[in-house]
This record gives C-alpha cells, sequence and structure tokens, in this order.
C-alpha cells in the first residue's frame, strides 16, 4: 500500500508531553501564568501554551523546565486555538481570515471542541470542511466532560479525513481548575527541546494526543503501522469513516496496512477511559 504522506517519516529518540489549551486568572483559570507553568512543571510536563480567552498571558520571566508558548484562544462565537502568536483579533473577522492571520504570524491553528453545546455542533461539519489551511481539531476537550456534548470528536475527526481533509487530532484539557491538569496531553517526536522543535512536530503531525496512554514508538514503513505503548491492553487500526481495520491486544502492535483505505490510523486502549491517539497517515 503506497503511503501519500506520512507524519512520522522523521523518528527522533526524544518526546515531549505538553499542554496546548490552559486559562489563566487573566480570563476564566483558577492560576497565576506563573503559577499555571509550576503546576504543569510539577507534573512532568516540557511545554504549555497559555492560552485565555482573547487575551495574551505571559509569565514574568523564563521557566527553568517548561517551554512556554504564548497564546490566545479566539473566542467569537466558535472559538480557535491560536498557538504562537502574540496579538488578539477582532471577533468580527472571518474564521478564514483567523486562520490566514494565524499562519502568517507562523501559528499554530485549531478548532477548538467541536462537539460541545447540545447539538453536538460548536463547529457544523460544513465549517470545518470548507475552512482550509487550520492544523486540526480538538479530537479530545476535558472541559466539556462538565459541559453540554461530547468532550470526544473521533466522529467528526474521520468524517473529515474520509473526505479527503489532512487535519490532526489534538487532545487538550482546556485547564481552567487544578484537578483538571494531566487530563490530556500532546507527545512531540523531536530532535532537540526547543520551541521551534516543538511547534514544527505540532504542526507536521509528528505527535500523539493521549488521555493517560504512553507511547514509545510509532513508525510507519514497508506496509506497517507500528505502535509500542508502555500501559495499553489494546490498540486498533482506524480507517476510512472510522472502520475498525484490525484490532491487537497488548501494548504492542504491527498492523499491516493492505486493508486500509484512504487513511490509516491507531487507537490505543488503557485502564479505564484512558487512550492515546497517532495521526494518520495517508494512503495512495
Ligand atoms: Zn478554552
Amino acid at each position: 500500500m503506497p503511503i501519500r504522506h506520512n507524519p512520522y517519516a522523521q523518528r527522533y529518540s526524544l518526546w515531549l508531553r505538553g499542554n496546548l489549551h490552559a486559562h489563566t486568572n487573566l480570563s476564566d483559570g483558577e492560576l497565576s501564568p506563573d503559577d499555571t507553568l509550576d503546576a504543569f512543571a510539577r507534573r512532568g510536563y516540557d511545554f504549555v501554551a497559555l492560552t485565555d480567552h482573547d487575551i495574551v498571558a505571559s509569565p514574568n520571566g523564563l521557566h527553568p523546565q517548561i517551554l512556554f508558548l504564548s497564546g490566545v484562544e479566539h473566542s467569537a462565537q466558535q472559538h480557535i486555538l491560536r498557538v504562537n502568536v502574540t496579538s488578539t483579533l477582532p471577533r468580527d473577522l472571518s474564521y478564514q481570515s483567523v486562520i490566514d492571520l494565524t499562519l502568517q504570524e507562523d501559528g499554530l491553528v485549531i478548532l477548538n471542541h467541536p462537539n460541545w453545546g447540545e447539538n453536538y455542533d460548536h463547529w457544523h461539519h460544513a465549517q470545518l470542511l470548507h475552512l482550509e489551511r487550520y492544523h486540526g481539531i480538538e479530537i479530545y476537550n476535558n472541559v466539556i466532560e462538565y459541559l453540554e456534548g461530547s468532550p470526544y470528536a473521533l466522529d467528526r475527526w474521520d468524517l473529515l479525513l474520509s473526505e479527503g481533509k489532512r487535519v490532526w487530532g489534538y487532545a487538550n484539557e482546556d485547564t481552567h481548575r487544578v484537578f483538571q491538569m494531566g487530563s490530556a496531553w500532546n507527545a512531540v517526536n523531536v530532535h532537540e527541546r526547543s520551541r521551534e522543535a516543538v511547534l514544527d512536530a505540532l504542526k507536521e503531525g509528528r505527535f500523539y494526543a493521549s488521555t493517560g496512554v504512553v507511547l514509545e514508538e510509532i513508525s510507519v514503513e514497508d506496509g506497517y503501522y507500528r505502535v509500542r505503548a508502555t500501559n495499553a491492553r489494546e490498540m486498533r487500526l482506524i480507517s476510512m469513516h472510522g472502520e475498525v481495520v484490525e484490532r491487537s491486544p497488548g501494548h504492542i502492535a504491527t498492523f499491516s496496512l493492505h486493508k486500509a483505505r484512504g487513511y490509516a490510523r491507531v487507537e490505543a486502549f488503557g485502564e479505564g477511559q484512558s487512550r492515546a491517539w497517532t495521526q494518520p497517515v495517508f494512503l495512495e
């Protein structure tokens, strides 16, 4: 099965874990910017983005452990996460302009919690389909565990991927309160510990999203998708329209891609609700 695009074509030994969506007491979060970074540092995080509602927060100084990413949650009727930017944008701009202006600043653009709300449609499918050049969507958002709708958006992701959209899936805590810390993260595979390397990996799909399952190795080569986890009980190869092509018990899986169509991604299942999601590889 020839591969059209593989985000894991480059592989490195270093994995860094981070949060991309956190609120401080500058908007509706609990802790100050500095205390937020300290709290994540105590939990072993390597990078943190502060993304308050329509205000750019920053810590007082360089943190000894945390790579800090500036950012903002553009909170118009629908919410857009803008990471690695230092400016806010008017709420009445079109969403496509918000995306494009963020890219001009070298930012990362994620459309937030698509299934928030009583109709599970914070973002409508047509919008996700027609907007262009954003990097991805939140496939998990922890705050929606406590609100209407679903914290998951794997259904929306598979729909987009099946329609040929190349978008990555991010798992975000959307931290407002300390108890949420550790509920979700993204781990990037990088050649060095730097903001630039972290951002490149997040934009290029060289990462996995998690709510508790830790992956040690992801490789796609010679027609096989291999994943090794430390704490998974089962892995599944997912393809077009969310079809489970194959299941593999245990924490190491080697899936042949010959039965996959369009794209292939892996979900790892751990204890309770904990999961990890690798990014899709796109097939001919
Ligand atoms: Zn938020």
